[in-house]
């Protein structure tokens, strides 16, 4: 089975699809059965069976089967947000005495939620790299979170070895794996017990939908699925599992161009004088290029560049002159967007995570790298040394 097959047709060959271009969405909040014994049966195995919308359905079904067959997993469970799978896959695999390991920078929501577990009994500790997993680790340590690329730095985590680590030392992982696609990146074929997506970005693609999944093995799927799906509600509507249906027909084509528009923005940036640093793992430059280039077959097109700026005021301007890249939250869809963490968060968070004033996120979109280059150009006329 290739990315581009499971992408364009898998499950839609199927009697139950008619032979529609688009499959049915099931619009429905329950199911009903010819006898009491039959919808006992069905309750018994909701994770398996279309009982209710809140825990099954059929055009969600189609979704999951599609992802877990990028991602080259047993089973998927789709959720109403990325958060939402996050969550509860965190939940489904800790109890009261925990504790959990964060390598690397990683969504800020995820922190939070690990800050809120607190109160159920269950701590983590952030490290930078697998010395400080050696540090940090303690008997009572259960998983082993991190993403790759990292969060706002893009540094690059070598997936095999930090699975090694963990599994001689009978810790499970999950990691995020939004940032990639299952198309340039197959955590779970290097050891990941569990992969996480927000498919808000690019699998979505059009900014037009919120929503997760959690990607693994059905031992690990199937109690989460039962339990923390049904009970968090965070369910994934059938409406947006038809926009994931689409947007995967698309991804191949729109990865590409992501690609190559990403890096051709990256290589200009990095090599202009009002830029102290980008941070892009697609740039030979970068710091995890070769392990990037082992485990990874692609780049997408979320990085950061650090103005040559100590100044906020400076790095709003450089936001409000921008006429192609929209300012806004997110990433990974067709429009080019660009945000500043020193205009978003707050001075004493920003310096805690190391992040410099001059730091910006682009998320490059689909729009001709020569119009963005330029767009970026005149942007960077008033900054720093060039002012
Ligand atoms: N993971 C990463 C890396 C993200 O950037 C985000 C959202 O920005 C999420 C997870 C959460 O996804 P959602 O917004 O769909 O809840």
């Amino acid at each position: 089975m290739d990315d581009e097959w499971i992408c364009g047709r898998l499950g839609e060959d199927e009697p139950w699809v008619m032979g529609a271009v688009n499959p049915p969405v099931f619009e429905n909040s329950l199911f009903t059965f010819a006898t009491a014994e039959e919808l006992g049966e069905a309750i018994r195995n909701e994770d398996e069976r279309y009982v209710y919308w809140r825990g099954t359905n059929p055009t969600v079904d189609l979704a999951q089967r599609k992802l877990a067959a990028l991602e080259r997993g047993e089973r998927a469970k789709c959720f109403g947000s990325g958060m939402g799978a996050i969550a509860a896959t965190i939940s489904s695999l800790v109890q009261a005495g925990d504790h959990v390991l964060v390598l690397g920078a990683v969504y800020g929501p995820t922190t939070q939620f690990l800050r809120y577990l607190e109160k159920f009994g269950v701590t983590h500790t952030h490290v930078g790299d697998l010395a400080g997993c050696d540090s940090a680790i303690r008997p009572n340590t259960r998983l082993l979170y991190f993403e790759s690329p990292s969060y706002m730095a893009y540094a690059v985590v070598d997936i095999a070895e930090v699975t090694a680590w963990a599994r001689e030392r009978g810790l499970v992982t999950v990691m995020d794996n939004t940032w990639s696609t299952p198309l340039f990146q197959k955590p779970l074929t290097l050891g990941v017990d569990l992969v996480v997506h927000s498919l808000s970005k690019y699998i979505g693609g059009h900014s037009d939908l919120v929503g997760g999944v959690v990607i693994g093995p059905s031992r690990l799927i199937r109690p989460l699925a039962l339990t923390e799906y049904q009970l968090y509600g965070s369910a994934m509507s059938p409406h947006d599992a038809a926009k994931v249906i689409k947007g995967l027909r698309t991804l191949p084509v729109r990865m590409a161009a992501h690609q190559e528009r990403g890096l051709a923005v990256a290589e200009f940036l990095s090599g202009h004088p009002a830029v102290r640093a980008v941070h892009h793992p697609g740039l030979p430059s970068h710091p995890g290029h070769a392990t990037a280039l082992r485990q990874m077959t692609g780049f997408s097109s979320l990085f950061s560049l650090v103005l040559d700026t100590e100044s906020r005021e400076e790095v709003g301007s450089f936001l409000n002159k921008l006429r192609h890249f929209r300012i806004g939250v997110s990433w990974g869809g067709f429009e080019s967007l660009v945000n500043a963490p020193a205009l978003s968060t707050e001075e004493s968070v920003r310096a805690t995570m190391g992040i410099p004033v001059g730091l910006v996120r682009l998320s490059v979109g689909l729009e001709p790298a020569d119009t963005l280059i330029k767009d970026l150009g005149l942007a960077l006329e008033g900054v720093g040394r060039l002012a």
